[in-house]
């Protein structure tokens, strides 16, 4: 029996920060600019902790500065919008992270609205959303522009591919679809009042996971050579006691039948993390009215 090709999200993600680090070192000895990340976590979420912590260390590397502001999680969201209200100020920073999940006391679509558009490098601020679904330059969210470069590495073109996203939030399957939809595929949602995942699914060339429920897209989910991208991140418990990570595709099952698969960790995840560093190069250089530096998704 044949396997899928691992579509391998850390090789393709070291690639992009190669070319993210080589671009920020040019604009650093050309113009003197150093381009700035702001991260604002609020509480002591621990998948957040670790999530910031390597955002940190990859701006580093990367040659891009990094502001980390850190917020009690009884602070307010009054606390937070003046937070952002002076990091739009701040000629420093390029790019401004709002680390998700806040709290429940405190509503993100104002944090993101708040944000300074040319500063929203996680691409949720609303003229931001706008510009994606009118394809409009903008910053487009991280995760669903790191689906896309994973999906360009296997179809370079994937005019007229039937499309299945599962999930429909804001920050993953709506912006996945926008971007598929742009790229002329036919796109169709699925979400948790849909009839029949399982049937819809198995009609996809190119099937995105994204509900946050380990393993539900089994082997028969899956049109046989399917491309299939799994944004899941699942925390379960391993036999050993400790803690797991799972995709919302069952891998060992799935790529028995799909034609190329992305693992979890090591697929969707780094390159996440890769297109972030990549907004807030373009950031720096937009805010300035210099040229991109690197093509956009
Ligand atoms: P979310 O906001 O909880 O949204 C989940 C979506 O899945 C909703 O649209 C929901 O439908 C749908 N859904 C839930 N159960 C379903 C089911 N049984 N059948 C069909 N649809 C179902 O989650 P999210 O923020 O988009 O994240 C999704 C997953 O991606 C999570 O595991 C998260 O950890 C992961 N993630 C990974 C990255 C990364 O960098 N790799 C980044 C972000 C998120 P309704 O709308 O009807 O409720």
């Amino acid at each position: 029996m044949t396997e899928a090709r691992l579509i391998d999200g850390r090789a393709i993600a070291a690639a992009l920060r190669t070319r993210v680090a080589a671009a920020a070192a040019e604009l650093r000895q050309r113009r003197g600019i150093t381009p700035g990340l702001a991260a604002i976590l609020v509480g002591n979420d621990p998948a957040s902790e670790i999530y910031i912590r390597n955002k940190v260390r990859a701006c580093a590397e990367a040659g891009i500065a990094s502001f980390e502001h850190r917020l009690p999680a009884d602070c307010g969201a009054a606390a937070v919008l003046e937070l952002v209200a002076s990091l739009n100020a701040d000629d420093r920073v390029d790019g401004i992270l709002v680390q998700l999940p806040l709290p429940p006391a405190i509503d993100p679509r104002g944090v993101f609205a708040a944000l300074d558009p040319a500063k929203d490098i996680d691409g949720f601020h609303p003229v931001n959303v706008g510009h994606l679904w009118s394809g409009e330059p903008g910053f487009v969210p991280c995760t669903p522009q790191a689906v896309r470069l994973l999906l360009d590495n296997v179809h370079p073109n994937l005019a007229g591919a039937e499309a299945v996203v599962l999930g429909r939030s804001q920050i993953v399957g709506r912006p996945v679809a926008a971007l598929l939809l742009a790229a002329d595929c036919t796109v169709t949602m699925v979400h948790s009042k849909s009839r029949d995942a399982a049937a819809i699914c198995r009609q996809a060339d190119i099937l995105v996971a994204a509900i946050g429920r380990p393993a539900i897209v089994t082997a028969s989910w899956v049109k046989p050579g399917a491309t299939v991208i799994d944004v899941g991140i699942n925390r379960i418990a391993a036999p050993d006691g400790g803690v797991r990570l799972v995709g919302d595709v069952d891998f060992a099952a799935v790529r028995r039948v799909a034609g190329a698969i992305t693992p979890v960790p090591g697929g969707v995840g780094p390159m996440t993390i890769a297109c972030l560093l990549r907004n807030t190069l373009v950031a720096a250089c937009r805010r300035r009215g210099l040229p991109d530096p690197l093509p956009q998704a």
